[in-house]
């Protein structure tokens, strides 16, 4: 049997367990439950309480009941559609067991005459009669019968009992695993070990019992797995060693000195965080965090000036190209002329896109910018020495790591992200890298006005953008999905921009995900050189570029998106000086819950507040569309509900680092709960 300390038992085949064939295998593969231990969070969701008998006179027509019969005689009727029948009885009466679609051999087998046998079910009443029909729980045993049984959401083909077997065959064959926790943590949960977790996790009676040690404990186990294996990350990250870099910074202040406008303290800091990474003899794995518009940029372009004035090249990747390009002119303006600058652009022609490889493997160019093209194959560098990725909260632990391997030994890595994320959630999704966070603003900015319309009161806005346009300011006005499908997105930015080109003619101008890029930056450049006042989009704006002078923008549907999302639409607008104002508007009055929503972003520009807020009303998972971006997802844990138990791994995490604790007594944990790639070179 089985290896009791072996937490490998857990990990092997579903067809390791009794009574489990590649039928039932298959079946909870579809559901992505591989091996034993994926079958321990598939939780009851309530239960039968077949434990207590009663006698037949005594039974209650219609609710499930336990009786122990002997049964006394079969009818096996030849004609078509008519059930099988065993009539029973006990000293009180009877009752017949009726089966439909059954075999004679089938109910002779499990209810054979004179024997006792306790069935439990649904009791009906027919024709003056006690009846049960189809009982499935039958057995001579009647200890098997009188338990509590719990129901599943149940696998296509796969039925209760045979769930609730299983489920008690791995409950009892459970491995005896060596605590990995310390005592103080531990105590936290009253000592509750792992096994016995577990196993109060099924107990029927538990349902729902969250606050309960045995759940805390599980859920923690969760939580702090992923934090270590981050953390882990981290540590194999920084031991990589590489040639420092030796900052100029004279050069650098004098690039800071001619720019229009002053660094706020924090760039300087996040800039002296970077820079102390950039000459230090360990590789960099860093991210840059802060607020849409907080001028994450600039610092990073400042990084990258200094990487090259040490010797080193510099990529620089973007989600879109209109973001890549947007980066690559506003560095050439601010580097002037003093380093070889380029763009690797879907659109390059062959013969340009070949002399920027050559140039790049000559070091002939010192910062290319590019999407995620610059990191294929045939892209290769001379001395690349910092690769920064911009706006790629999406990636995952997985996809970061593969990037800083790919760089090579001496290039730092340095992402960014717009995106505030609740502070619950920075280890579980970033804790494999250093974070630098800015926090304050340009103090130039003002509060974006928000208000709220109904779709019929578009004449009120109408109005309104007529004002702004004739103080020459201009307007985004976002459509966004309205459906699942790309279709209709594009169709009613269509009708919208027909809509306004007849109000405002000349004025507008209309992208989607279907203008092709040559004109999509076309159209960009009128609108930074004022050419036309009104941008229709559909949400394809929403990442990253800068237009200082749009200080209105227009959500349609607002309803469709969370409020970090919301948050970062606005963040298009409120760039400059002036003052800006964002309209949400809405197909119909808003319910109670969607106002306390929405009011949270009239009342509020932080975006950190207003994750948290975000996630507190829609729950981890759906906000920022993390659900789609391979992050995991936690089995028990709750983010919102456990945020306690985040901070507490966090800390205990700290605390090992610092320590410099010895990370083999949780090799079984990382094992069962984290079976990425990338514990098989830590654990
Ligand atoms: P984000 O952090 O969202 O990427 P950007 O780097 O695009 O923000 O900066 C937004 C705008 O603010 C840009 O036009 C940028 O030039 C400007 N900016 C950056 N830093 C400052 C500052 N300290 N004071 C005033 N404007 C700034
Ligand atoms: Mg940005």
């Amino acid at each position: 049997m089985t290896n009791k300390s072996n937490y490998e038992y857990l990990l092997s085949d579903l067809t390791k367990l009794k009574g489990v064939g590649t039928k039932t295998t298959t079946l909870l593969k579809k559901k992505k439950i591989n091996n034993i231990f994926d079958l321990l969070w598939k939780l009851p969701k309530s239960y039968t309480d077949r434990s207590h008998s009663v006698k037949i006179q005594n039974l209650k027509i219609g609710e499930n009941q336990t009786i122990t019969i002997i049964p006394q005689k079969y009818s096996f009727p030849r004609i078509r559609n008519l059930p099988n029948k065993v009539t029973c009885s006990d000293e009180t009466g009877e009752i017949d067991c009726i089966f439909f679609n059954s075999y004679e051999g089938y109910v002779r087998k499990i209810l054979p005459l004179g024997k006792e046998i306790t069935v439990s079910g649904k009791i009906g009443f027919f024709r003056k009669k006690y009846q049960l029909t189809n009982p499935k729980y039958i057995s001579e045993d009647s200890l098997l019968i009188k338990q509590k049984h719990n129901t599943y959401s149940l696998t296509e083909g796969i039925s209760e009992k045979i769930y609730n077997k299983i489920i008690n065959q791995i409950i009892t064959n459970l491995p005896l695993l060596h605590e990995w926790h310390s005592k103080n943590i531990l105590n936290k949960f009253g000592n509750v070990k792992w096994n016995e977790a577990i196993i109060e996790l099924h107990k029927p009676e538990n349902i729902g019992k969250y606050k309960k040690n045995f759940y805390q404990r599980l859920a923690f186990d969760e939580i702090f797995s992923t934090f270590l294996v981050n953390s882990e990350i981290r540590k194999k990250i920084k031991k990589i060693k590489k040639e420092g870099k030796s900052i100029d910074y004279t050069k650098q202040n004098n690039i800071i000195k001619n720019l229009k406008f002053s660094l706020t303290n924090d760039q300087k800091k996040t800039l002296e965080e970077i820079n102390l990474d950039l000459s230090s003899t360990n590789k960099m794995f860093r991210l840059l965090q802060g607020d849409v518009g907080s001028g994450k940029t600039i610092v990073s372009l400042l990084a990258a000036y200094n990487t090259v004035n040490s010797g080193f090249q510099v990529a620089v990747m973007a989600p879109t190209e209109i973001l890549a390009r947007q980066h690559y002119n506003f560095t050439r303006k601010i580097f002037s002329n003093q380093m070889n600058i380029e763009l690797i652009s879907g659109k390059s022609e062959y013969k340009t896109k070949k002399e920027i490889l050559k140039k790049l493997a000559k070091n002939e160019i010192n910062i290319i910018f590019g999407t995620h093209a610059i990191f294929q194959k045939k892209v290769s560098f001379k001395n690349l020495g910092l690769i920064i990725i911009d706006e790629q909260h999406k990636f995952g632990v997985n996809q970061r790591k593969l990037l800083s391997d790919k760089g090579g030994k001496n290039c730092d890595v340095l992402l960014m992200t717009a995106t505030p994320i609740p502070r619950t959630l920075t280890m579980t999704l970033y804790g494999d890298m250093d974070l630098s966070i800015i926090k304050e603003k340009p103090k130039s900015r003002k509060p974006i006005k928000t208000y709220s319309k109904l779709e019929s009161k578009i004449e009120d806005v109408i109005k309104f953008i007529k004002k702004e346009i004739k103080l020459g300011n201009q307007i985004f006005w976002v459509c966004p999905l309205i459906e699942e499908s790309k279709k209709l997105d594009h169709s009613s930015a269509v009708k919208k921009f027909e809509y306004l080109k007849k109000i405002f003619p000349n004025q507008v101008s209309l992208l989607h995900g279907k203008t092709d890029l040559e004109d999509k930056e076309i159209i960009l450049d009128k609108f930074l050189k004022k050419e036309f006042q009104i941008l229709v989009s559909t949400t394809i704006i929403e990442v990253g570029i800068d237009f200082p002078n749009a200080n209105v923008i227009i959500i349609e549907n607002a309803n469709k998106f969370g409020l970090s999302q919301l948050h970062q639409l606005r963040g298009r607008v409120g760039r400059g000086d002036k003052d800006s104002t964002c309209i949400l508007m809405f197909k119909s009055n808003l319910s109670e819950n969607a106002k306390k929503r929405i009011n949270i972003l009239k009342e509020s520009n932080d975006g950190f507040y207003i994750s948290e807020e975000d996630m507190k009303i829609r729950g981890f998972g759906d906000i920022l569309g993390f659900k789609q971006s391979g992050i995991k997802n936690f089995k028990l844990a709750d983010p919102v509900q456990n945020s306690d138990l985040f901070l507490l791994a966090e800390k205990e995490i700290k605390r090992i680092e610092l320590n410099n604790e010895d990370i083999k007594k949780f090799k079984p944990l990382i094992k069962l709960y984290d079976r990425a790639d990338i514990i098989n070179d830590i654990a």
